[in-house]
């Protein structure tokens, strides 16, 4: 019998709902979850919470403009947070334009002779479009992403969890549904779990081998909802692991190995 938890719980739910994806269903959920715990006063307020926003250059493209819109069309009652961010980062943009404009301002100037290589205005321009890729980038991974993230990791460990008792093994082989990327995830995840290996991944393999076909048998009819239901079946909900936009994939990497480490269950 799978354990009635509150690791379990959200998952049993997401299972009952019958909504595509359980693990995309509770992405959303989360995603909206993570605007009210960055708009929550205390959060907000928090200054090292703060940096480590301005670190990453705000939040990533997809969460900017997500929280944005929850926060002004009154989804969530108070937007403090939101211009407290912004106000940070476009400070934090300022200086370092500022700092760069200084440089240009000064190599032209100075004479050429005394200018040592590195500080021609050839060489202040050269090393601005890199600090200024830096700027943008920022040091860290978007804080709404490396949440969700951790999140996402620990929902995938508990459902393979889940997988290894008979009931619900049963109950997942039968009406269970995975996109294709969380089918990923779940497989990387087997290996690491206490769980009956093969069982588990000849199941998820059974099981999305279903989902697949059920897609191609829905495009063949060319009902209304097959194009959705493909789009969702090949890349997740909208915005899942969407975060490359303005940070490198081994940042995040590195970021993430890096809390887990630090700080399992933040
Ligand atoms: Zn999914
Ligand atoms: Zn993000």
């Amino acid at each position: 019998m799978v354990h009635v938890t509150p690791s379990t719980i959200p998952l049993l739910e997401a299972f009952e709902r019958d909504e595509g994806c359980l693990l995309c269903y509770l992405w959303l959920k989360d995603e909206f979850q993570s605007m009210e715990f960055v708009e929550d006063n205390e959060v907000s307020m928090d200054e090292a919470f703060r940096r480590d926003v301005t670190a990453a250059s705000g939040f990533c493209n997809r969460h900017m403009h997500v929280l944005h819109k929850v926060v002004f069309s009154g989804g969530i009652p108070d937007g403090l947070g939101y211009a407290m961010y912004a106000d940070d980062t476009v400070e934090m943009f300022r200086e370092s334009v500022q700092a760069l404009q200084t440089a240009l301002h000064g190599s032209r100037k100075k004479s050429w002779n005394v200018l040592s290589k590195d500080r021609t205005p050839g060489a202040v321009i050269e090393a601005s479009a890199e600090k200024l890729d830096l700027t943008l980038q920022g040091t860290r991974i978007c804080e709404i992403c490396r949440r969700m993230l951790l999140a996402d990791a620990r929902r995938t460990r508990t459902l393979v969890d889940m997988l290894g008792h008979a009931d619900f093994a049963g109950r997942f082989a039968t009406s269970g549904r995975l996109c294709f990327p969380h089918f990923v995830t779940s497989i990387q995840m087997v290996p690491t779990r206490r769980v009956n290996k093969t069982a588990v991944a000849a199941l998820l393999l059974e099981t999305e081998l279903r989902c697949l076909k059920d897609v191609s048998r829905l495009l063949a009819e060319g009902g209304n909802a097959s194009p959705e239901m493909a789009a969702a079946i090949i890349a997740g909900v909208e915005g899942l692991y969407c975060v490359t936009k303005k940070t490198p994939n081994s940042v995040i990497a590195l970021a993430l190995a890096e809390t887990e480490r630090r700080n399992p269950r933040r």
